[in-house]
């Protein structure tokens, strides 16, 4: 085939309008200043409070009209170093503790970069980008120990990714005629059961499945916070017993409270006899598996149909980064494929390449994820993350012991994984204002949650930068602000 020749180049007229700048060598200089300012940022992190209160002229001064006019690039970047940047939530901070949040690397950054200048849209079609998700598919499906022919794709987030099990679930149990004709008497009398302490994206899953929340049958946990899997073969056995449909057991590896994992094994099994669809929302615990000494704890998540994680969490990735792993992957495309004729893929040319990612999650155009997650693994090594998760753990032991140590503290739930949760003296006021006031003193930012009625301050070891000073300096702070309360 005889190939045309491109187009000569031919200079830009003024007339046109386009966004690129008049002066590249200007945007040049902006773009390393940038760089620069950020790679500082990252290096001396340590040298800024973890968080700071946003003051209020700042956010008054930020509340702008819409801009008709152009304002020049290094205006914009002045106004994001001084009102933006000084005001972020601290993640990136090895004080940062609370809830269950990646600290990000300059590797990530600078794979953002990468990704945004190439502007790949991962819907589908025929181009690498896609190649390096089909990558990160493969890389999961071997961290987890999932067999060929599993799919996945990345979403936002483990929110997401867990709304994808769920609907992969009901596929399977209603088959793909769901999506034309809707639930119908049979969807009225499926049943899910989760554990009491599953992250409230799972209810709210069912909801947005059209199942409802009522579809969900929470069960109690154990002395560990796990799911009490007696009460989970009771509440089967008496749902079958009233003519309803079990169809879908969501097991959790590293609940969000106390890091507990449920026993994955014992519920895969229970699903196998059951035929229910097992899911896992492994949303930062399923990264266990990178650390030979912690891979134990999830044992049995090889064993599940399906599995919510992010690489965003422990896998320090820059947000977002959800991922979602189908062990079917048919039923995974019989959920999510919705053929249009302006969408339909070629056997050559741009428009190849199926199966496409649009056919497997709810989004159409999607950005480049795959590519801050490739460079990260492929940067740092397995070996090197799997050390990173391990040591969020020995941070929490340390915790723990520290804990036990201090008569005015009281331990509420010991380390289990990464996350401890204590409190000082007695009363749930005191805790809330010592936490409030370690937060405005910039020098660490636990989170807060409810253990067995009490106020506990939570600590969640996530970010690869904290370091046991850090906590023994949070430690110190809870007893200094809690002294003098
Ligand atoms: C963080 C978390 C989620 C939600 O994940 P997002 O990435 O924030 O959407 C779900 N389950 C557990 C156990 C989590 O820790």
């Amino acid at each position: 085939m005889d190939t045309p020749a491109l187009p000569p180049e031919t200079p830009v007229t003024e007339t046109e309008p386009n966004l690129d700048p008049q002066n590249w060598d200007e945007l040049r200089a902006n773009a390393h200043v940038m760089l620069d300012d950020m790679l500082d940022y990252i290096a001396q992190i340590r040298q800024r409070p973890v968080w700071q209160p946003i003051p209020d002229e700042i956010r008054a001064h930020f509340r702008a009209a819409l801009p008709q006019q152009p304002t020049e690039l290094a205006e914009v970047y002045a106004q994001f170093a001084e009102e933006v940047l000084p005001y972020a939530a601290g993640n990136v901070h090895p004080g940062f503790m609370g809830w269950v949040q990646g600290g990000g690397t300059a590797v990530g950054m600078l794979a953002e970069m990468l990704a945004g200048g190439l502007n790949a849209n991962l819907g589908g079609r025929d181009h690498m980008p896609v190649e390096v998700e089909r990558q990160i598919v493969e890389w999961s499906r071997t961290l987890l120990g999932f067999p060929e022919g599993a799919t996945g794709l990345f979403v936002t987030g483990s929110s997401l990714a867990n709304l994808i099990g769920i609907l992969v679930a009901r596929t399977r149990a209603l088959g793909k005629g769901v999506r034309a004709k809707g639930l119908g008497e049979a969807g009225a009398t499926l049943r899910a059961y989760a554990s009491v302490a599953a992250h409230r994206c799972i209810p709210l899953g069912m909801d947005l499945s059209g199942l409802g929340t009522d579809a969900l049958r929470p069960i109690p946990t154990d002395a560990h916070g796990r799911m009490d899997l007696s009460k989970l073969r009771a509440a089967i056995a008496e749902d079958r017993a009233a003519g309803l449909k079990p169809f879908l057991i969501v097991g959790t590896a590293g609940t969000v409270d106390t890091g507990a994992i449920d026993e994955l094994e014992t519920i895969a099994a229970i699903c196998a006899a059951e035929d229910m669809h097992f899911h896992i929302d492994g949303a930062f615990g399923a990264m266990a598996v990178l650390s030979p000494e912690l891979k134990p704890l999830v044992k049995g998540i090889e064993l599940a149909d399906s599995v919510a994680f992010d690489f965003h969490k422990w896998g320090q990735v820059p947000y977002d980064a959800g991922f979602v792993l189908v062990r079917n992957g048919q039923l995974h495309r019989d959920t999510f494929a919705s053929p249009a004729a302006y969408l339909r893929p070629n056997a050559k040319g741009l428009a190849a390449g199926a199966p496409w990612f649009s056919d497997f999650g709810p989004d159409l155009s999607r950005g480049f994820r795959a590519l801050k997650t490739w460079f990260t693994l492929k940067t740092f090594g397995i070996t090197k993350m799997g050390e990173v998760v391990a040591h969020s753990c020995a941070l929490a032991r340390h915790l723990e012991a520290r804990v036990r140590a201090e008569p005015q503290l009281e331990l509420l739930t010991p380390a289990q994984l990464n996350i401890v949760c204590f409190r000082y003296g007695n009363d749930d006021a005191t805790n809330a204002k010592i936490v409030v006031d370690l937060h405005e003193s910039g020098i660490a930012a636990p989170s807060t949650t409810t253990i067995a009625g009490k106020l506990a301050i939570r600590a969640a070891f996530v970010n690869h930068r904290t370091k046991f000073r850090d906590v023994d300096a949070m430690v110190d702070a809870v007893l200094k602000l809690g002294a003098s309360s």
